[in-house]
């Protein structure tokens, strides 16, 4: 019995030391994180959300904006445009620069498909400095406003890589397009809510100088099952993630674009309907 407790007492002694450690090293982590240089904007105050009925079918949505605003100050990296990587965060491209860093996708062999051959699903925005290079990490904690009047359909978690914010827009055809913001934090809404054009729904979440804003367009609500049996996304780990992954792939060329699943290029969308 005695020997017993004091096992249990040393458990618990080993448990503490273990949390303890972890905390110190999470709290370097995060000063180290600090240390890069950047002073993170103030956050915005954050709206207090009026009572509403969850769920109400969204009220059509007959003008759109941009989510980061004024949208001239935010833009995609271009590679020869904004500075000289190799990396291009526009709608549709790929990112040789990428190398061969795995994602979701497996090719017939069930060897992964590297990151440089990936569609980009989305288009990346960060802050634009006076010249219209990237200004590295400004758009940290910069608000993110709703495209236009919608319902808010999910809010995710993705970890280090922030939440993630999905919302359901009726067009006057009766159609339904959806804007999807990544690598966003502090969300005031939550699923179920309507919002109006323009309304903050989140804020950038800070992941230092690479803070963006990954902002779709598609007309399917979630990615759940996007990539059908026996394609590249379907025979990895793509499937199943409600938010999408970001990117498409498939060994048919003819299916890799975003543009083959549903997604529409979110700058030339809103530039229509402004
Ligand atoms: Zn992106």
């Amino acid at each position: 019995m005695e020997d017993q407790e004091t096992g249990c007492g040393r458990a618990l002694i080993k448990v503490l030391a273990v949390l303890i450690g972890l905390c110190v090293v999470v709290g370097i982590w995060g000063a180290v994180g600090k240390l890069d240089g950047l002073l993170p904007r103030a956050l915005p105050t954050f709206p207090t959300a009026a009572p509403f009925t969850p769920w109400p079918t969204p009220a059509v949505a007959a003008t759109f904006d941009f989510p980061l605003l004024p949208a001239g100050s935010y833009g995609p990296y271009v590679q020869g445009v904004t500075g000289p990587l190799a990396v291009d965060t526009r709608y549709g491209t790929q990112n040789p620069a990428q190398g061969d860093r795995a994602n979701c996708f497996r090719d017939g062999d069930g060897g992964a498909v590297p990151f440089s051959r990936l569609y980009h699903a989305g288009v990346d925005l960060f802050a634009r400095d006076g010249s219209g290079g990237i200004a590295w990490g400004e758009a940290t904690h910069a608000p993110v406003h709703a495209v236009a009047t919608g319902v808010v359909v999910f809010v995710l978690d993705a970890g280090q890589e922030g939440q993630v914010v999905g919302i359901e827009h009726r067009l006057a055809d009766g159609s339904a397009v959806y804007s999807v913001y990544w690598h966003v934090s502090h969300v005031p809404v939550q699923a179920g809510q309507p919002v109006t054009l323009g309304q903050m729904i989140a804020v950038v979440h800070d992941m230092g100088l690479n803070s963006h804003l990954h902002w779709e367009m598609r007309t399917f609500r979630d990615g759940s099952d996007l990539f059908p049996a026996g394609t590249a996304g379907a025979r990895g780990t793509c499937n199943r993630q409600v938010a999408g992954v970001g990117y498409t792939w498939d060994d048919d060329p003819t299916r890799a674009h975003p543009d083959y699943y549903g997604y529409l290029d979110p700058s030339l969308f809103v530039e229509g309907r402004r």
